[in-house]
């Protein structure tokens, strides 16, 4: 089983820390760790990625709640003696100071590599890994939304140089680098499925000296319908009619993911019976086919 970081920990934060206090501690590790600020280091990127990973995870609400459960689950103690307060080999703190261990998902740089690193190389820049959260009817369908997030661009008022008038530069502060709020147009491919990881090419981190931007990586999040569910490619409705309605029959007008039917309730229809309509579903594989969409009849109170 995989071992779960403290994400609170590399963050630097309380349990019960609220979602700005999270955004805010993020952006001044982010700034402080970011590899472009500290000129490419494998270990700063190492810290970087790290740090992303826990902040994405903590700044969902969905995911967060997700993340407690699951984490308390494996810390707890497995009885006496047994205590597995987390694996110590997997928690990062930034006080300073790195916990040493065997096990790590990331790579470990040693000295000597970071050596070897020529700063003025081009390098490919970093993806970006964010989680979009997104309307049922998007996700089941498909369809363009714009995403708005920050990443570090080249400063344009040195030029990159980090000096203007050999003066260090007052935007960029000599870091060469500002962050910049930027927005995409994301196409969401019809169908997609739940925590699907959409690539967007050349969208993420700027290149240095040169080198070609990395990707944005934007994590699948459906949100919650106050009406529909969606099961795979199926859509369910629950569909409330009155006793009236349900003991006779008759015809019923209801909306789908993107029309409007006409459909028939059978007589002496029971609370829970269900109606499938062919083709009205999510889309299938990214294409034209649909999965059903599922009224699940529930008769009204008088
Ligand atoms: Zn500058």
């Amino acid at each position: 089983m995989a071992t779960t970081k403290n994400y609170y920990k590399t963050l630097g934060v309380e349990k019960n820390a609220s979602f700005a206090d999270i955004k805010k501690r993020y952006r001044e590790l982010a700034k402080k760790h970011h590899p472009d600020v500290n000129n490419g280091s494998a270990k700063a990127e190492n810290n970087f990625k790290i740090i992303s990973a826990a902040y994405n995870v903590l700044s969902n609400k969905k995911s967060r709640l997700e993340y407690d459960q699951t984490y308390r689950q494996q810390t707890r103690p497995k009885g006496r003696g047994a205590n597995t307060w987390s694996d110590p080999s997997n928690d990062f703190d930034f006080s300073g100071r790195q916990k040493t261990g065997q096990q790590n998902d990331f790579r470990q740089t040693t000295p000597e590599e970071e050596q070897k690193f020529d700063p003025e190389f081009p390098t490919r820049g970093f993806d970006l890994q964010f989680m979009i959260d997104l309307p049922l009817v998007t996700v089941a369908l498909g369809g363009t939304v714009p995403y708005s997030y920050e990443k570090y661009v080249m400063c344009f008022d040195c030029e990159g140089t980090g000096f203007v008038d050999s003066e260090e530069c007052s935007v960029c502060k000599g870091k060469r680098l500002v962050v910049k709020g930027v927005t995409v147009e994301v196409k969401i491919p019809p169908g997609v499925a739940e925590n699907y990881p959409l690539r967007i090419p050349n969208e993420g981190g700027e290149g240095r000296n040169g080198g070609p931007p990395g990707d944005l990586i934007l994590q699948i999040c459906p949100q919650p319908h106050p009406h529909f569910k969606r099961v795979k490619t199926d859509i369910y409705a629950e569909i409330p009619i009155s006793p009236e309605l349900a003991e006779k029959g008759g015809p019923l007008k209801i909306e789908t993911l993107d029309t409007v039917e006409t459909i028939e309730v059978e007589e002496g229809t029971l609370t829970g019976e269900e109606l499938r309509l062919p083709g009205l579903g999510s889309a299938i594989l990214w294409g034209k086919k649909r999965g059903d969409f599922v009224v699940k009849f529930k008769i009204e109170d008088d």
